[in-house]
């Protein structure tokens, strides 16, 4: 290829990766609060059964103080039967006696309603922190690739630019202005690849003539269409 036109598809090369690079730059951050987001998205649904049970246990507490309440009261009142002055005061204390002891027994009940569910729950919560383990190890491993990325992008980055640095400084100014100019006008491409007769950037057929003197010339040509400069590659050798 002509020196000129080699150095341009250098360039362009440099351009190009710095554009991307720049874009991951952006994305990867992006992506990786996106991963975020989903993982605890999923860690607090799995963690639903977990709730439940912490629920459950603190409303099994709160029964067990209940039944000891009812059982010191229990106490308290047969200490007093043993001071009552009459019948009616030793009637109403047994019945407060009776009542206490229908409610002891409710909250039995409830206690062990509540037990059953804890059991059930915990089989739950166990098969949940398996497939939260699992999920949990999948999302680190995703997490840890993206980390690896946005490592190795101000390295590239940088080692980009200082090739660019150096090709500028070899590029005659007239051409490298030339170049920018198409650039900045072409959505950052000045220079394109043209194969089988069509312009990879625009994919517009190239003249048959034009095809042909793009294959000899060591002038620049552009494209008729969109006016990058082109360079000839045989896709079938390159690939
Ligand atoms: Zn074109």
């Amino acid at each position: 290829m002509k020196e000129q036109l080699l150095l341009l598809v250098e360039l362009q090369e440099c351009d190009s990766q710095l554009v991307k690079i720049a874009g991951k730059k952006k994305t990867l951050p992006e992506k990786m609060e996106k991963l975020d987001e989903a993982f605890r998205t999923f860690q607090n649904e799995t963690e639903r059964n977990k709730r439940k049970y912490d629920e459950a246990k603190a409303r099994h507490g709160e029964c067990e103080n209940k039944i000891k309440k009812i059982n010191e009261g229990i106490v308290k009142t047969k200490e007093r039967l043993l001071e009552v002055k009459n019948n009616k005061e030793y009637q109403a204390m047994l019945k407060e006696n009776e009542t206490a002891e229908v409610t002891r027994s409710d909250v039995e009940t409830e206690i062990l309603a509540i037990l059953d569910e804890l059991e059930k729950l915990s089989v739950l919560v166990k098969q949940d922190q398996a497939t939260l383990n699992e999920h949990k190890q999948k999302y680190e491993g995703e997490r840890r690739l993206i980390e690896a990325d946005l490592d190795s992008v101000d390295a590239d980055f940088i080692s980009w630019e200082q090739k660019r640095a150096e090709l500028q400084g070899k590029t005659p100014a007239d051409l490298l202005a030339k170049y920018e100019k198409i650039k900045k006008s072409n959505n950052g491409i000045g220079v394109i690849s043209v194969w089988k007769a069509v312009c990879n950037g625009c994919h517009m057929n190239i003249p048959p003539q034009l095809y042909n003197e793009l294959q000899k010339t060591s002038e620049l040509i552009s494209c008729p269409n969109c006016h990058r400069i082109m360079y000839f590659q045989n896709m079938d050798k390159s690939a």
